[in-house]
């Protein structure tokens, strides 16, 4: 938990996720999965408890499927 983070945890907005996985990859303490939703794939955070905020997951998602409240639009 470190208050100097310019991210709060981030969200991930469901409907714009296209599972590419990138997300997953990114991710340094391997918090994102793919899971099957339907009939496609769909990136979860889990453990959001142990997220740093680094930020690295939203930069990597071409679609912008990430918000962090700590970040505006
Ligand atoms: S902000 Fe960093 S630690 Fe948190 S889910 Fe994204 S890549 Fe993982
Ligand atoms: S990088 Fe974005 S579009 Fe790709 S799986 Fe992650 S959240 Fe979904």
């Amino acid at each position: 938990m470190g208050g100097s983070s310019p991210f709060a945890p981030p969200r991930i907005i469901p409907q714009r996720c296209s599972g590419c996985g990138r997300c997953v990859a990114a991710c340094p303490l391997k918090l994102i999965s793919l899971e099957s939703s339907g009939y496609r794939k769909q990136a979860v955070i889990s453990d959001i408890h142990r997220c740093s905020s680094c930020g690295l997951c939203m930069e990597a998602c071409p679609v912008g499927a990430f918000f962090s409240s700590g970040e505006k639009e």
